[in-house]
């Protein structure tokens, strides 16, 4: 990745200055006992991932993704020292399949880093939650039948190429996570609020960088 010298260096930076460090990380922990059915408040300062060091991102990564469409759940290691595992690879693919056309693709392995980033990252606050996947690959049939029935879907979608994913984490508010991945500036970065008891969802790819709302 391009950008790992500028986040060794601004999170260098950053420490120096006293700007990242974890003692904010205990409130937040509080926080969420506190508020066990609610959703987090957005702490935009604290989620800045461009304060991380170089360490973060050689560590072996492991993935824990649901997909609450079929109920499956896989938790693996599946990249250590630069190299990416097989078996693992095809089993996350597998889980990002398009459940619908019943169809999967081999998806981008820049997406997968940025969910792994973002469950690593999070997990350093002590959450711990696996991260849902509600869309993965899809097929064009999938994606043309989600946009006739009014459901967010761009004609050109990035989720056709595997390079997309929506998910949202359990008791992490939706701009919060948006936020989180935006500051990795890995991609596009769709923010979905839905008033529901579920909540709303976030849309990351690795396409352009840029942001909506939808
Ligand atoms: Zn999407």
């Amino acid at each position: 990745m391009p950008t790992r010298r500028h986040i060794l260096k601004k999170s260098l930076l950053l420490t120096a200055a006293g700007l990242f460090t974890g003692l904010r990380a205990p409130t937040l922990l509080a926080q969420e006992s506190e508020e066990k059915h609610s959703k987090l408040a957005p702490p935009p300062d604290l989620f800045d991932s461009q304060a991380l060091d170089l360490e973060f991102w050689v560590k072996p990564r492991t993935l824990d993704l649901i997909r609450p469409a079929s109920g499956e759940r896989v938790k693996l290691l599946y990249w250590k020292d630069g190299e990416m595992f097989d078996s693992a690879y095809q089993q996350v693919c597998h889980l990002l399949r398009d459940v619908n056309g019943k169809k999967s693709a081999a998806i981008d392995p820049k997406l997968l880093e940025t969910l792994w980033a973002t469950q690593a990252f999070i997990a350093r606050f002590g959450m711990t939650r696996p991260l849902e996947i509600l869309s993965g690959y899809r097929t064009p049939e999938s994606n043309q039948r989600l946009r006739e029935e009014g459901i967010p879907a761009a004609r050109k979608s990035l989720h056709l190429e595997g390079r997309a994913a929506d998910i949202r984490i359990a008791q992490l508010h939706e701009e919060v996570l948006g936020e989180l991945i935006k500051s990795f500036r890995q991609g596009g970065v769709g923010f979905y609020y839905r008033p529901s008891a579920r909540g709303g969802w976030i849309h990351t790819d690795t396409g352009l960088q840029r942001m909506w709302k939808g």
